[in-house]
C-alpha cells in the first residue's frame, strides 16, 4: 500500500495522512457569494490521502470539468488521536498548520448536487488538495486572527481572517471528532472564506496564510 505524506518544518520525517475532513460553509460571506444556506451544524466532507498535491506544483483540472474554483484554507494536522472530544481537548491535540487549496469541481458538483448524487468525484480526485509544508503550531500565535489572502494573476480573490469562521477550530475539530476518530496525521480543512474564484489553465497564483507561509502556484496548461 502506498502511503501518502506531508512534512513539517524542522521534521526530517514525513508524516504519513489517514484522511482529509473539510468543513463546508464556515464564512458568511462565502455562504452568502454562492448562495447557500448556512449550515445549522458543522458539515464536513472527506477527501482521500491521494487528493494531496504540494501546493507548488501546478494545479491539475481533470478533463472532465470545464469550471474548476479555488477555496484557500487554513488546513491543521492532529499530532494526537481524539474521538468525542470536548472542544478544551482540541487545541493540545493539534501538531501543526499548513496552507491548503480546496480544488472544486464546481460543473460536476453542481451536476451530482441536483441529481441527489454524492459529489466526492468534484472535490476527492487526485490533486483536489494541493497542500503546503506544515508549520509546527508553536510557531503561529493565534490561529483564529489569521489573514488568509490570494491573488490569481494579480487580482485579489480571497483576503479575509480566520476570526470570520462561524465555527472555530476547537468547535469543528470536536464536532468532527463525534463522528470520525481522529487519528494522529490526519488534516483538517477549516473551510473558505468569501473570494472563491474559477481556476483557468495558465493562471498564476500567490497564496499566503499569515504565519504558516507564503506560496506561488499556477493551473497547468
Ligand atoms: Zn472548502
Amino acid at each position: 500500500m502506498t502511503v501518502h505524506t506531508v512534512t513539517m518544518k524542522g521534521r526530517s520525517e514525513p508524516i504519513p495522512v489517514g484522511k482529509i475532513i473539510c468543513m463546508g460553509r464556515n464564512y458568511v460571506a462565502h455562504i452568502e457569494e454562492l448562495n447557500n444556506e448556512p449550515p445549522g451544524a458543522p458539515m464536513f466532507f472527506i477527501k482521500p490521502a491521494t487528493a494531496m498535491a504540494p501546493l507548488e506544483e501546478p494545479i491539475r483540472i481533470p478533463s472532465y470539468s470545464k469550471k474548476a474554483r479555488h477555496e484557500l484554507e487554513l488546513a491543521l494536522i492532529m499530532g494526537k488521536p481524539l474521538f468525542q472530544a470536548s472542544e478544551e481537548e482540541v487545541y493540545p491535540a493539534i501538531a501543526g498548520y499548513a496552507v491548503a487549496v480546496d480544488v472544486t469541481l464546481q460543473d460536476v458538483q453542481d451536476r451530482l448536487k441536483e441529481k441527489g448524487h454524492p459529489w466526492e468525484i468534484a472535490k476527492g480526485f487526485n490533486g483536489a488538495c494541493p497542500i503546503s509544508e506544515f508549520v509546527p503550531a508553536s510557531a503561529v500565535s493565534d490561529p483564529q486572527d489569521l489573514m488568509i489572502t490570494m491573488r490569481v494573476n494579480g487580482e485579489q480573490r480571497h483576503n479575509d481572517s480566520t476570526k470570520l469562521m462561524i465555527y472555530k477550530i476547537p468547535q469543528i475539530v470536536a464536532a468532527a471528532s463525534q463522528y470520525f476518530t481522529l487519528e494522529i496525521g490526519d488534516i483538517v480543512l477549516t473551510g473558505t472564506p468569501a473570494g472563491v474564484g474559477p481556476l483557468e489553465p495558465g493562471d498564476k497564483l500567490e497564496m499566503e496564510i499569515a504565519q504558516v507561509g507564503a506560496y506561488n502556484s499556477s493551473v497547468a496548461e
